[in-house]
């Protein structure tokens, strides 16, 4: 049978994706094979189609055992002899397989890296004529991906051990340069025939949010925008997923959370939920997805920024796999900024490794405050140009809110940096810039420089939303680092003479009307007003699903002290005039969540 008839016989398609079919061609005529595809973008067949065709039998390698599982059946399902080994089958399963297997039964072998090397899988292995080697999910064999393996190393001693080499063929959807060289490395590919399709996914639709309330958003967004399929939602702690999916879940929705801290049992039970349509929703860390395939995925939320864009663009890829309009939605919050760093400190690496995760989350960060097409950055990123400007179909190519003219702030921000000898990171420098009297500025005498307090009419976020606008187009380097500051470069000065302007969205800095600004009640003392501003959000939040008056909840003066002294224990709020038990035990815990919100926040960058 040609391959076209089997394409149709086993998969039902009639037509080869992009570039499929060269990699098919490739495996047959024996040569080695590295591929970059995108998340979705077929690469499974690339080796199940040859295996069919070939003499013998083809070997996956596979990173995950729920993976395995699925593929393998989904193939049995399809017509195709397959199986798989790993240690979620009893002693009296493995035999049966391995009997199947001597005999010449199956056509792929789905097996997990921890396998490789033990003496009874070669024993086993020995016996068959192994027809090609795929390896999938390539780059957890590299250092630098995201998404190292240790035991991804054994593929290349396992290979060395077999009497007579097959054709290796590696598939991944990480481009990066460093990743790329070493996987061709590691896995000594010889000569192989590299593809590496389009990464742009048309139907994506890219979209970067800042609201005040995520929880808020999400909810309006799944009540209005979703209709068929299904949606994931990922979160980067246990803690999230686990009490966001219990808030969704108490406000009607079918959602399911899912990390790798849950029983195997629950998390199968989970998954299947969703892929059956019984879940509709799913919220999890990243620990779900990797190998999920299913088609209609309507969006994907991150709830909480991932890692870096290698990370975000293969989770927000598990999106629109049937080619339909689908979101990707990553909210923005500067606190996950705190927390990626937390983890990459935690994590206790070398010093270079260190530096690379610290410079890729830039990079993600970057990404989140961009004016430019979402689309393109995303391409470039993986090395790819578009020769576009606007693709149309992104959140930033589809705004069209006012652009204001911000580049004489921008000349105060820079000349602040200066002026306090690039020394400082972003929170000092807001601090000087809005005259803070903070304890910290004046103690360091920060209020003796020439630039403090000479912006008054942009917000705190406002000023952040610049400053970090003129970092992701390269006007101002942040240093690589846990506590990052901030340096002029050749490309600042363009600015400081006025030769390049800034322009940013209106909605994203709130310029104050300075005549209005001046008729703010001034407190007895100098709260943080963003906070407050918070607070009262918060308080507005609380007071309208009770049908109360604000002010019932707690008086603005509660409200200003909570702004001033931010504490975040209870004994530290009882100690506030009109926060007693009875108002700590039904309030305390969502505004101590504000504050540290807001703390974290601000100690980010
Ligand atoms: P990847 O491993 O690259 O993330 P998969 O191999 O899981 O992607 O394929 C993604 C989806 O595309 C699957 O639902 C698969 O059935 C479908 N698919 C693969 N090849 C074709 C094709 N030639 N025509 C139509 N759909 C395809």
């Amino acid at each position: 049978m040609s391959k076209y008839d089997l394409l149709k016989k086993h998969f039902g398609y009639d037509l080869f994706r992009n570039g499929q079919e060269s990699v098919i061609d490739n495996i047959l005529s024996k040569r080695d094979v590295f591929a970059i595809m995108p998340t979705g973008g077929g690469k499974s067949l690339c080796y199940q189609l040859p295996a069919l065709m070939n003499e013998g039998v083809a070997i996956v390698i596979s990173p995950l055992i729920a993976l395995m599982k699925d593929q393998a059946d989904a193939l049995v399902e399809n017509g195709v002899k397959a199986t798989y080994l790993n240690s979620s089958l009893s002693a009296a399963e493995t035999n049966i397989r391995i009997n199947e297997i001597m005999r010449g039964e199956h056509k792929l072998i789905y097996v997990a890296p921890e396998r490789l090397l033990t003496d009874s899988f070669f024993n086993l292995i020995k016996t068959v004529n192994i027809s090609l080697i795929a390896v999938d999910e390539a780059h957890c064999i590299s250092q630098w991906g995201h998404d190292f393996r240790p035991s991804y190393r054994n593929i290349p001693r396992f290979i060395a051990r077999l009497e007579k080499r097959p054709v290796i063929a590696a598939f991944t959807a990480t481009a990066t340069e460093h990743v790329v060289n070493e996987i061709k490395e590691i896995l000594k590919l010889n000569n192989p025939f590299e593809l590496i399709t389009g990464f742009d996914r048309e139907n994506l639709f890219y979209k970067i949010v800042k609201p005040k309330d995520k929880y808020k958003y999400l909810k309006d967004y799944i009540d209005k925008g979703f209709t068929d399929g299904s949606g994931i939602i990922y979160c980067s702690t246990r803690k999230t997923v686990e009490s966001l999916s219990k808030r969704l879940k108490e406000d009607g929705f079918l959602a399911e959370g899912y990390h790798g801290g849950m029983e195997t049992e629950v998390r199968t039970q989970v998954q299947d939920a969703f892929m059956l349509d019984e879940a509709k929703i799913i919220i999890a860390t990243n620990a779900f997805g990797m190998g999920i395939d299913k088609p209609d995925v309507r969006f994907v939320i991150h709830y909480n920024m991932p890692k870096n864009m290698e990370a975000y663009y293969q989770e927000a890829g598990r999106a629109g796999r049937d080619g339909k309009s689908s979101d990707c939605i990553l909210i923005y919050s500067p606190s996950d900024i705190v927390k990626q760093k937390l983890i990459i400190a935690q994590n206790m690496m070398e010093r270079e490794r260190e530096q690379l995760q610290l410079t890729n989350l830039q990079i993600l960060v970057n990404y989140c405050h961009t004016n430019d097409c979402l689309r393109k950055e995303i391409l470039e990123y993986f090395g790819e140009t578009t020769g576009k400007n606007n693709c149309a179909s992104c959140g930033n190519c589809q705004n069209d809110s006012e652009f204001i003219d911000m580049t004489v702030e921008s000349q105060k921000a820079l000349s602040c940096i200066y002026r306090t000898n690039q020394r400082f990171g972003v929170n000092v420098i807001i601090q000087v810039l809005r005259g803070s009297k903070s304890k910290k500025i004046i103690d360091w005498n920060l209020n003796k420089v020439s630039t403090y307090g000479i912006i008054q009419d942009v917000s705190e976020g406002g000023l952040r939303e610049l400053i970090m606008n003129l970092i992701a187009r390269g006007f101002v380097r942040m240093t690589v680092d846990n506590y990052p500051v901030l340096k002029l470069n050749e490309s600042s000065r363009a600015v400081l003479k006025g030769e390049e302007k800034i322009l940013l969205r209106k909605e994203r800095v709130e310029v104050k009307d300075k005549k209005k600004s001046k008729q703010i009640r001034k407190a007895d003392f100098d709260f943080n007003q963003a906070l407050y501003d918070l607070l009262s959000l918060k308080r507005k939040e609380i007071a309208t699903e009770k049908k109360m008056p604000p002010y019932v909840i707690f008086h603005n003066t509660v409200l200003e002290e909570l702004a001033y002294s931010m504490p975040t224990k209870k004994e530290e709020l009882l100690k506030i005039k009109g926060i007693g038990e009875k108002k700590f035990d039904n309030y305390g815990e969502a505004f101590i969540n504000v504050i540290e919100d807001f703390k974290a926040e601000s100690a980010v960058i």
